[in-house]
């Protein structure tokens, strides 16, 4: 395990998929039942953007810093909500600091509301337990999301969001082990809301795991995508998407409009792009396993 999101905290694809968490915790927040938000890879919660390792890549300056220097007009409210989530953070600690999603959950939920937050690296679980330990709505879970996930849902209050974030460090090519994660997930848990980010480098392989996707015969899996870069840059991280099972009403249509006005906040390329776009629909029938997937 060498990933550690310190040196990636706040890149243009954190403030997309943190954006994106703020409209799914806030269409829950709605109702007042309880709900329960479970972080499968949740990383350290809150990250110093003073440190060395933010510092070293800068990798703050393609994301949160270009949102900060945008005009306010226009701005949709989830984008608005966000920044003041990291204001009141850097308020909090003073200084240079950027939430992680388990920051911002805490950040979102209700007293009625509860968080579990499971990370696998011994080390970043000892920080994220002590970042929280005087938080009694949350529970840290040193633990592998493989099987954690799982053995935890459903939640007793049945009514919830599950962010995986996985680092892609074994979850290469067309990310079949997270498909597998989902399959498994939702058969034990059809009514929960799922969001699961993955990254946009070889745009071949985002065809295969859509593919792979669809035939879970899982329904209502809607796609979202931000591209800064063209999906045949074969340099790096082009962009990101997050896949998003049951989302709540309206979702679909507000993350559309909310990823058209990040899209030139984030990306100057003439060929960068975006897409909110269902790849399964409400009733989607369950589709016979391939042999190869
Ligand atoms: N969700 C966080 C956020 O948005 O602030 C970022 C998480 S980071 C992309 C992925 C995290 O997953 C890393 O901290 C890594 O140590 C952890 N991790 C890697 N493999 C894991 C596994 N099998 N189970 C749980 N955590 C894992």
């Amino acid at each position: 395990m060498n990933y550690r999101h310190h040196f990636h905290a706040g890149n243009f694809a954190d403030v997309v998929k943190h954006v994106l968490l703020q409209g799914l915790l806030d269409s829950l927040g709605r109702k007042d039942t309880p709900y329960c938000y479970i972080d499968t890879h949740a990383g350290l919660g809150f990250y110093d953007l003073g440190a060395s390792e933010a510092q070293r890549t800068l990798e703050f300056k393609s994301g949160l810093a270009r949102v900060k220097l945008a005009a306010p007009e226009g701005m949709p409210a989830w984008v608005v909500d966000y920044q003041k989530a990291v204001v009141a953070l850097q308020v909090e600690r003073g200084g240079f600091w950027y939430p992680g999603s388990p920051w911002l959950a805490l950040h979102l939920m209700r007293p009625q509301d509860r968080a579990i937050f499971m990370e696998l690296h011994p080390e970043d679980a000892a920080t994220l337990r002590t970042n929280f330990s005087r938080k009694d709505q949350a529970a840290v879970h040193q633990r592998d999301a493989y099987e954690g996930l799982t053995a935890l849902i459903p939640p007793k209050e049945k009514r919830g969001l599950v962010l995986i974030d996985p680092p892609y460090e074994e979850e290469r090519d067309d990310y079949a082990p997270v498909v597998e994660l989902l399959k498994k997930a939702h058969a034990k848990w059809p009514t929960g809301v799922y969001a699961l980010w993955f990254p946009i480098k070889d745009y071949h392989a985002i065809t295969r795991f859509y593919r792979r996707l669809r035939n879970t015969g899982i329904p209502k899996m809607l796609a979202t995508e931000l591209n800064v870069l063209p999906p045949d840059n074969s340099l790096g991280l082009n962009g990101s998407g997050m896949i998003i099972v049951n989302p709540p009403w309206q979702f679909s249509d507000v993350a559309f409009r909310t990823l058209k006005w990040l899209r030139p906040v984030l990306s100057d390329h003439p060929q960068s792009s975006m897409k909110v776009e269902w790849l399964t629909a409400e009733t989607a029938p369950a589709a016979a396993p391939r042999d190869d997937e």
